[in-house]
């Protein structure tokens, strides 16, 4: 389902995951669960999840490893990572935080506390979830008003075409498969063909007008929201 955030949980105790994933579960989100760093690896080039929580001592590669990599890939820089960890003192969470991580929660915690930060994080990094305005070049989206304009003039958008503006604002410069979309914007997409992807991007580029080209096909890969308009071809013909 739509707005429920994937999270993916990197731990080795499976009572731990368990605990966490039951957690998350009940409340809202869609917990996937890595034991290593390895399985973790393999999770996240499957899909991106919303936010990572990730075990500082793991087998083989440790999460702050793992952290650094994913901060230093560009597919994965953005995602939001909290590290969990028994290692509680302040040397530990400033090498947590300087290896990227969003927040620091030292074990035992509270799921509650869990909850509270995973949120937090969330609210933080991911503004398409929180209801806060967005701001693309002079491309703007309102999730409150459900305004959306370009050079201060307002455009009009169908419900899909908004949501989808919506994610990719959210999440500009990525590139999103069509089955990524299908899943973060239709949500439960078993009976959507990924074609349907495909028209509404025609539509929503169509409602930009002049931003349209905002969004930008990325061959063999997907879709992507670019800072720049790029110029049409036609136009640079007459410049
Ligand atoms: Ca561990």
């Amino acid at each position: 389902m739509r707005n429920m955030p994937a999270v993916l949980v990197v731990e080795d105790e499976s009572a731990i995951a368990e605990l966490i994933a039951v957690n998350l579960r009940h409340n809202g989100f869609r917990p996937t669960w890595a034991m290593d760093s390895v399985s973790a690896q393999l999770e996240i080039d499957a899909a991106l999840p919303d936010l990572i929580l990730l075990d500082w001592m793991l087998p083989g590669e440790s999460g702050l490893v793992l952290a650094k990599r994913w901060r230093d890939n560009p597919r994965t820089k953005e995602i939001p990572i909290i590290m969990l960890t028994a290692r509680g003192d302040e040397s530990d969470r400033v090498a947590g935080l300087d290896a990227g991580a969003d927040d620091y929660i030292a074990k035992p915690f509270s799921t509650k506390e869990l909850l509270a930060r995973v949120r937090a994080v969330l609210r933080r990094r991911v503004p398409e979830q929180a209801g806060e305005s967005i701001t693309i070049g002079t491309l703007v989206l309102d999730p409150s008003t459900h305004r959306v304009s370009f050079d201060a003039k307002p455009l009009k958008l169908g419900p899909t075409e908004f949501k989808l503006l919506h994610y990719l604002m959210g999440h500009a410069e990525r590139v999103h498969s069509r089955s990524q979309l299908l899943d973060k914007v239709w949500g439960d997409h078993v009976y959507i063909e990924e074609r349907t992807v495909d028209v509404h991007v025609k539509r929503l580029r169509e409602a930009l007008d002049a931003a349209g080209t905002m969004v930008e096909t990325v061959r063999g890969a997907g879709y992507r929201l670019t800072a720049k308009p790029i110029v049409p071809v036609a136009d640079k013909a007459h410049a």
